[in-house]
């Protein structure tokens, strides 16, 4: 989509949009991650900076490497203060909904969203979004949203749009819907726009140990034990996959986002191609997919798990017990296993 004639299609109607409102909300996903965010504040420092009224509200949460960022002490979170953000929902004459694609992404928040009479514009890079706003703005082979609100405002713009929060905020999508360029779509361009960001002075440094060297000594010790103790490889699956149990979690005082990231470490194990972690919930299990190459972990996901997300990146749920989840994924992925031998 981002060449640029194919963009100023969108860009026309979102110029008109955020002219003509007067209040804008900018919402993310549930447990928002470092795109969310980053592309959620972006938005809020640029359409600032034009001297629009800009509210921002997440579903439910702020992990705790996001809180250093400029500007996140203005976003309202919905679980905390229902009242206040059903107001600002409601007062809003355009809500753009970042980073995701389906309404169930808005946790508690989605009803009142999609009641509100506000224009809404979904500005996302998943496959295969649901039409639930007005205008639809989404990029598949982008690495993050936050690279498409790059490119929507320097479309807007006709020319570049920059600060240092900006920037950073920008910064932080990218590299953490890559894995500081490990993984995902990242293209040439990608790093021709790293290097306008960085052209603000941006601290990459800095940024890199709030975002990477930030953890809490639990929170390792906890990956260890997973590593060590609830992964299980099957090479003739060319899968390995982890589980951690309620009673795991609470040993090490797990909190939110602590095991952000496990699912990928599978993947750096020679000829193991597909990675999957379970998280017992209460009366439910979260999976995390993750892949190499074309098998489409996100085809798996939404096929047998009420899921979705990228070829290489997804999730899902499973409505039982741990155990009960990886029989049911055991089964299901002898079925799927002829996709390696294709895809590699
Ligand atoms: P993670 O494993 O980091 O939670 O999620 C990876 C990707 O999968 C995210 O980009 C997200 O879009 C997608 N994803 C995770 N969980 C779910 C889910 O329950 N439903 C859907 N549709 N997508 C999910
Ligand atoms: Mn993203």
């Amino acid at each position: 989509m981002c060449d640029v004639i194919e963009l100023a299609k969108y860009t026309k109607e979102l110029s008109k949009l955020l002219t003509s409102s007067g209040n804008i909300l900018l919402i993310c996903h549930i447990n928002p991650d470092g795109d969310a965010i980053g592309s959620q504040l972006a938005l809020y420092h640029y359409l600032k900076a034009r001297g629009k009224s800009v509210k921002m509200i997440a579903p439910n949460y702020l992990q705790e490497f996001l809180k250093w960022m400029d500007g996140v002490d203005k976003i309202d979170i919905f679980t905390k203060d229902r009242k206040k953000c059903r107001k600002i929902i409601n007062e809003a004459d355009l809500i753009l909904l970042l980073d995701f694609n389906q309404p169930s992404r808005l946790g508690e928040a989605e009803d009142v969203v999609i009641a509100s009479k506000a224009r809404k514009v979904i500005i996302d890079h998943h496959l295969n979004p649901q039409k639930f706003a007005e205008l639809i703005i989404s990029d598949p082979s982008l690495c993050s949203t936050s690279e498409l609100v790059y490119e929507l405002v320097c479309e807007i713009e006709q020319s570049q749009f920059m600060s240092q929060p900006y920037a950073e905020a920008l910064y932080v999508g990218i590299i953490t819907d890559t894995g500081n360029f490990e993984y995902g779509s990242y293209s040439s361009r990608t790093f021709r726009i790293v290097a306008d960001l960085f052209e603000t002075g941006l601290d990459k440094i800095k940024i890199l140990n709030f975002i990477y060297n930030n953890y809490s000594a639990d929170r390792i010790r906890l990956e260890g034990f997973a590593l060590n103790k609830r992964m299980v490889v099957i090479p003739e699956y060319k899968t390995a996959y982890i589980y951690l149990t309620k009673d795991d979690l609470k040993e090490y005082n797990h909190v939110k986002g602590d095991t952000e990231g496990f699912v990928n470490l599978p993947l750096t194990i020679k000829d193991i191609y597909f990675s999957t972690l379970f998280i017992e919930k209460e009366g439910f299990v979260k999976l995390s997919f993750r892949s190499k190459g074309q098998f489409p972990s996100n085809e798996f996901a939404s096929q047998y798990f009420y899921g979705g997300g990228h070829l290489n990146a997804s999730g899902g749920e499973y409505p039982g017990t741990l155990d009960g989840a990886i029989s049911y994924f055991l089964e299901v992925l002898k079925k799927n296993v002829w996709r390696f031998e294709d895809n590699l």
